[in-house]
């Protein structure tokens, strides 16, 4: 999706390669493995307000559901392509995995701009996703979620067309809904804050105090701004944040190097997650172009937007101070970097351990949906911690012990897991 020459698709198929090789996976797992179990590709037509109706393109693709029910968010965004859905489905199978939830892999996304169509066209496009999808979508089946540019709102919509349709109450068929309404406490915050959980433990394990760390973060939507809170409260100094500007269509970099206020920002970027520029310079921020977030003198590098955003092409811009790379979004590294970054001695912290929180909380919603009974917040929020900490120590251990990258022992763990699912039900022997 974003346009730097990369095939998402390819990149988590050479990823999984690599580690299908060293732990030796024999060739027809290999095979079933390394593409998804299911695809549909379909076309969705919404009445548009002013009267003309716009076809728009969806998808939904289940890379395994071997572990349990396909789980995945669905992307809106105007460059969406099914090789990015893909590639997200099986980074889906191999973060359940590794967070060690009964759940399979899978994503779905429209190729729409959310910031350009009124409520109506939004709510009138959630319906049709679901109308195309009913069959193959479910509590059992396969449960989406928000992901980038849907929210709460969609989910709700989603649900509403999918009950409609069956004739019955599920509330357990997506997840990501408005609190109050089948939505967990937490679970806004809960990408962000299971970024954070999994830094701390690594901090700890490095014996550094996060107090005495800064970050930049790429992107400021709900994934990074609740990583940046917790990153704060934890006393790190969040010295730059860049997100795109809506209206000039480009990125920029907001600077305070003395640390920036996360709810001061917070309080002047729209619902995409932009932020006003007027208004941060008003507010003393310095505005540096896009790409100066990874060319900061800072601790850890968190970029929290979309994929193939650290490349060999900008490797040489990253600061000899960095010692961390925490992938908050999905797919952030290509794989021809990871050998420079592990050349370098940067620690990185992968996007499918790191970002498990959402899904992690996801699972939680789903469970209090069954019970019909619904935790309070610090409830959610200390189970959450405890499920990221122990998924972070199994792959932690796993890379001193075998010596690896990090990466690699999460991909070990998540694809041993799946295997032996797919074994045990017969699927490949
Ligand atoms: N979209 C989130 C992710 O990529 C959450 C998925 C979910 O909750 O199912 O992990």
């Amino acid at each position: 999706m974003a346009n730097t020459g990369y095939n998402p698709f390819e990149n988590a198929q050479a990823q999984f390669d690599g580690v299908a090789e060293t732990i030796g996976l024999d060739s027809s797992m290999r095979e079933f493995l390394r593409q998804p179990m299911k695809e549909f590709h379909f076309t969705i037509p919404v009445k548009m307000d002013d009267g003309t109706t716009k076809t728009f393109k969806g998808f939904r693709i289940r890379h395994n559901d071997a572990r349990g029910s396909g789980k995945g968010g669905i992307r809106f965004h105007p460059e969406e392509t099914a090789d990015t859905v893909r590639a997200l489905s099986m980074w889906m199978t191999w973060k359940c995995a590794v967070a060690d939830i009964p759940l399979g892999g899978g994503k779905g996304g429209i190729i729409c701009d959310p910031r350009i169509m009124s409520a109506g066209e939004q709510e009138r496009l959630c319906r049709g996703y679901v109308r195309a999808l009913s069959e193959n979508i479910g509590p059992f089946c396969d449960v989406p979620a928000p992901d980038v540019m849907s929210n709460n709102r969609h989910m709700l919509w989603m649900l509403d067309e999918y009950e409609t349709i069956v004739g019955n109450r599920f509330p357990g068929m997506i997840t990501g809904k408005p609190v109050g309404m089948g939505g967990s406490l937490g679970r806004t915050e809960a990408t962000g804050y299971g970024v954070i959980y999994t830094l701390k433990d690594l901090l700890r394990c490095m014996n550094i105090p996060a107090s005495e760390t800064t970050a930049s973060f790429q992107g400021f939507g709900n994934v990074a701004e609740y990583a940046a809170r917790m990153y704060t409260e934890l006393g790190g100094k969040v010295t730059a944040v860049s997100c795109w500007d809506n209206i000039e269509k480009t990125s920029y970099t907001f600077r305070k190097v003395f640390g920036c206020d996360i709810s001061e920002l917070a309080g002047i970027k729209d619902k995409f997650g932009s932020i006003d520029k007027d208004k941060a310079l008003a507010l003393g921020y310095e505005v540096l172009p896009g790409d100066a977030w990874l060319k900061q003198d800072v601790d850890i590098l968190i970029p929290a937007a979309l994929e193939n955003q650290i490349t060999p092409a900008v490797f040489g811009d990253i600061s000899s101070k960095v010692k961390i790379i925490c992938e908050a979004a999905n797919g952030p590294t290509t794989p021809d970097c990871d050998p420079l970054i592990k050349g370098r001695g940067i620690i990185m912290l992968p996007d499918f351990l790191c970002n498990a929180g959402g899904v992690t909380c996801s699972y939680f919603e789903q469970v209090q949906c069954n019970m019909n009974y619904f935790w309070d917040k610090d409830e959610v929020l200390e189970k959450l911690e405890r499920k990221m900490t122990e998924a972070f120590r199994a792959v932690y251990d796993l890379a001193q012990e075998k010596g690896v990258y990090m990466r690699d022992a999460a991909y070990m763990i998540a694809i041993k897991r799946v295997a032996e699912a797919v074994r045990l039900r017969g699927w490949v022997t």
